[in-house]
């Protein structure tokens, strides 16, 4: 399993900083669109061979009154759902009240919490950790987040605390098996649309649900309604629909965690909005996240059923208003409840599948490069123009086409999207990101 691991502390005591040194391999979900909320970050990132997830749960203490409840709702939240916790505080300011208020909180907790003692750069660290000692945690270390001294040592310990991840082990045993995840705020219809599909005349439910932590996943299988082979799912479902069966009187809170770990865990993203809704900042939070993990994505907004006809135009121009960053992303507009739309939805989910697997030989994808750069060659920049020579497929999900050549770096980001849009048409890639690695043989 991929623990999960929350940093807090106090404004200004580096936690930004030891975020982005922790993050490096992929940075935070909300990297480059436009219009996400900041509130709280996500990152993935990689100790060895050991991945984690990063949760910075921004200021806590910040407001003079608040220095009663230290910790905001949202970082509770956090603390509440991770793993462990990094207590991050100054070592050149010294112990302060608001750090003695959110230790005390943190004690409780039945969970590791980490001292990370920062700014220790330039400090004897014993005498920098002499204050600290009084907050009452056993684990400390010294640590400059800035220079990246100590956070190895640190993480390690951190780690050392969770088992090594396991292979991931299909429900069904077929490489084939398409991984789908339903995901979306509380009361959208997720419950209703899984239980649309699972109860489908064409599927076959097994009954050998597995567990990942708190998703259940559930295997099936589906007749393609074009009278195809059948196709082996997983459905992971966040909601723990299957196993509260019907009763779904309590609304549960919203977990960004537990869809994170969805999306890590799924080939294949259908993300539920309810129409009158629209799109949330919520749910640009995890169509940011879905993108950055390479993941397939189609959006499904629901009780389309339950709007006037002359309000589906507008809604349907909000929502693409909101997507207009990713224009591939496909909407489906269904009626869980009737039923509505949802044959379309599936279909497209493998269609999906199909593009995020694609499969293609280098002499195919080679003709296709000198056909996209034949038409319109790479632009000059400065004294160097670059050279593509041939491609491969470097990856799925995302596709990823590699492309070797000489002087690659010159390629300005617009021929690059030229390049990516190019491939994505001729590849016929649908509801998945696809990805150019550009390499450069000089
Ligand atoms: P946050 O508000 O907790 O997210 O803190 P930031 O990461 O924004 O850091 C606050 C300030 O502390 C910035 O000016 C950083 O450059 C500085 N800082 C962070 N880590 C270190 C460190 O290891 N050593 C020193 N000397 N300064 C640091
Ligand atoms: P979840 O929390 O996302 O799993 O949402 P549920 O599936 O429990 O649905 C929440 C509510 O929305 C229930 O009362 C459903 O009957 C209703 N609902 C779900 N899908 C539709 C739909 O397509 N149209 C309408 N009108 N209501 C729906």
């Amino acid at each position: 399993m991929k623990p999960v691991i929350a940093l807090v502390g106090r404004p200004n005591v580096g936690k930004s900083t030891l975020f982005n040194r922790l993050t490096r391999t992929r940075n935070a979900i909300v990297a480059d669109f436009p219009g996400l909320t900041r509130d709280r970050q996500y990152g993935d990132g990689k100790l060895g061979e050991r991945p984690y997830t990063v949760v910075d749960t921004g200021g806590i203490g910040e407001s003079e009154e608040g220095i009663d409840r230290p910790m905001t709702d949202q970082a509770l939240q956090a603390v509440g759902e991770a793993d462990a916790v990094l207590f991050l505080v100054d070592g050149r300011a010294g112990l302060t009240a608001a750090d003695q208020q959110v230790a005390s909180e943190l004690r409780k907790l039945p969970k590791p919490v980490f001292l990370a003692v920062n700014k220790t750069d330039g400090l004897e660290p014993e005498t920098a950790m002499a204050d600290f000692y009084a907050l009452g945690l056993s684990d400390l270390f010294p640590i400059a987040a800035a220079h990246g001294r100590g956070v190895r040592a640190m993480m390690d310990a951190v780690l050392t605390a969770f088992p090594e991840a396991e292979p991931e082990e299909d429900a069904v045993d077929n490489p084939d098996t398409v991984r789908v995840a339903v995901l979306g705020r509380p009361n959208v219809g997720k419950s209703t649309l899984i239980n649309r599909i699972l109860g489908e005349e064409r599927v076959i439910v097994y009954d050998h649900a597995g567990t990942t932590r708190d998703s259940i996943e559930v295997p099936f299988t589906r007749q393609p309604r074009d009278g195809g082979e059948p196709r082996d799912y997983v459905l992971i479902d966040t909601a723990g629909i299957r196993r509260r069966g019907k009763v779904h009187e309590t609304v549960e809170k919203f977990s960004v965690i537990k869809a994170l770990q969805a999306v890590d865990a799924a080939q294949v993203v259908v993300l539920v909005v309810d129409a009158q809704d629209g799109i949330t900042e919520q749910d640009l939070h995890l169509i940011g996240y879905t993108i950055e993990a390479g993941r397939a994505l189609v959006v499904a907004v629901n009780k389309w059923d339950n709007l006037e006809s002359d309000h589906k135009d507008w809604v349907k121009r909000e929502v693409g208003r909101r997507l207009h960053f990713a224009p591939w992303v496909k909407v489906h507009y269904i009626s869980a409840l009737h039923g509505t739309g949802v044959g379309d939805l599936f279909a497209f989910v493998e269609r999906a599948w199909d593009s995020a697997f694609i499969k293609l030989g280098s002499n195919a994808l080679t003709r296709m490069l000198e056909d996209i750069t034949g038409s319109h060659p790479p632009p000059r920049n400065g004294r160097f123009r670059a050279k593509l020579r041939y491609a491969h497929l470097g990856g799925s999900n995302p596709p990823t086409v590699v492309i070797h050549g000489n002087r690659t770096e010159s390629l300005p980001n617009s021929y690059q999207r030229y390049l990516e849009n190019r491939f994505r048409e001729l590849l016929k890639i649908e509801g998945s990101p696809i990805r150019l690695e550009l390499k450069s043989g000089d």
